[in-house]
């Protein structure tokens, strides 16, 4: 078994489910200590109990040149394991196909990562400057591990790749996210004598809602535009026989470059200002542990999206395609962030986070190729 498939499967067969990550990072560490590098261990703020680390390292190659991070995420989402038809620990291969949690999603990615690592670990003249590894926690939650090492400033890198899992294009762009939290007030009053007496908080809510989601949003020739989401609306009881007097509501709200949050606060308070409420509503961005991700989008033509094309099409033998995404990953940290150009292109398979996840083991012996390559382009000796 080639080392990138054995380093997949040993991956798969380690449980890091969100909250387990400590069992992939000890892993990593151990790879990484056998190839004469050092892991460095940094837990975010919260993680009490320490169970949730991302690993880095730094390989120099003793010359002076530019630093080129490839990144992955070594948690995953849960699993119910009932409604697998193979164990999602134990990486089984169907008709082409290996079954496991991870598996797509992603690491595949990460073994390629790993073996670039140890590649270049005893080829140093084979590139200049410095190659940056991380394999970060929290993705699929909040992003903490990704925000942590930028806490502390850890990451400096002149170009990145996140070997997430989309094998049949590059994602060169992402959508960025808000989301933000609406309190409607109205008057109580005995239901009864409604509606001579009280205001219905839900009613204003609702149709404040409508107009949300009709606001106009900023548009991106290949990000297209940003879109509204009303998730949930909350108020009112079933038993005492009262009008409702509040309401709460959650507003999603993808965005393109150059929409920020302060914009569509404003515009949900322009929308309540027109409906007559504009003094019965409150809305804030939603408090969460971690900064949102904002959108960002490089250049087609940028070396980094030109080398890996190059270099896909000379592994694979297909063009690869452009794609933007209308979602957002921890890329957006990276590129908005720090500044950090970023491609995002690695080993892929299907059912991302659902039952019987799999991936393809020629995506993972192809994404090591193109990522050795990309970082010699890059990295000349
Ligand atoms: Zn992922």
């Amino acid at each position: 078994m080639e080392k990138v498939i054995r380093r997949w499967y040993d991956l798969i067969s380690i449980n890091s489910v969100d909250g387990n990550e400590i069992n992939a990072a000890d892993y990593v560490s151990k790879e990484l200590r056998g190839m004469g590098l050092e892991p460095h261990l940094s837990w975010f703020e919260g993680d009490t109990e320490r169970r949730r680390p991302s690993v880095w390292t730094v390989l120099d190659s003793g010359k002076p040149g530019k630093t080129f991070l490839l990144i992955g995420h070594i948690d995953t989402v849960a699993v119910k394991p009932e409604q697998w038809r193979t164990d999602p620990f134990t990486p089984t291969l169907v008709d082409g196909k290996v079954y496991g949690r991870g598996a797509m999603d992603m690491k595949g990615g990460d073994a390629a990562v790993l073996t670039a690592l140890e590649y270049f670990s005893e080829h140093r003249e084979e590139f200049s400057g410095r190659i940056m590894a991380c394999f970060v926690s929290d993705e699929e939650g909040l992003s903490q591990g990704t925000y942590g090492l930028v806490a502390e400033d850890v990451i400096h890198a002149d170009y990145a790749l996140m070997a997430e899992c989309r094998y049949d294009n590059v994602a060169v762009g992402f959508r960025g996210r808000f989301s933000f939290e609406v309190t409607v007030k109205g008057k109580s009053g005995h239901a009864s004598r409604y509606p001579e007496v009280g205001e219905n908080a839900l009613i204003s809510a609702g149709k404040l809602a409508a107009a949300i989601e009709a606001l106009p949003t900023k548009s991106h020739p290949k990000l297209h535009h940003g879109t509204w989401c009303v998730r949930r609306l909350e108020g009112g009881s079933t038993g005492a026989l009262i009008v409702p007097d509040s309401c709460y509501m959650f507003v999603d709200r993808y965005v393109v470059p150059g929409e920020t949050a302060e914009i569509c606060i404003s515009q949900i308070e322009g929308a309540a200002e027109e409906l007559g409420l504009g003094e019965k509503v409150e809305v804030r961005l939603k408090p969460r542990k971690s900064p949102y991700m904002q959108s960002f989008a490089i250049p087609e033509d940028h070396p980094l999206v030109v080398s890996l094309r190059r270099h896909y099409e000379e592994v694979d033998g297909k063009p690869l395609a452009i794609e933007y995404d209308p979602s957002v990953c921890d890329s957006n940290i990276l590129a908005v962030s720090l500044g950090i150009p970023v491609v995002t292109w690695g080993p892929s398979g299907g059912n991302m986070h659902g039952d019987n996840e799999w991936g393809v083991p020629y995506q993972v012996i192809n994404a090591l190729e193109v990522y050795k390559r990309i970082v010699r382009d890059m990295l000349p000796a």
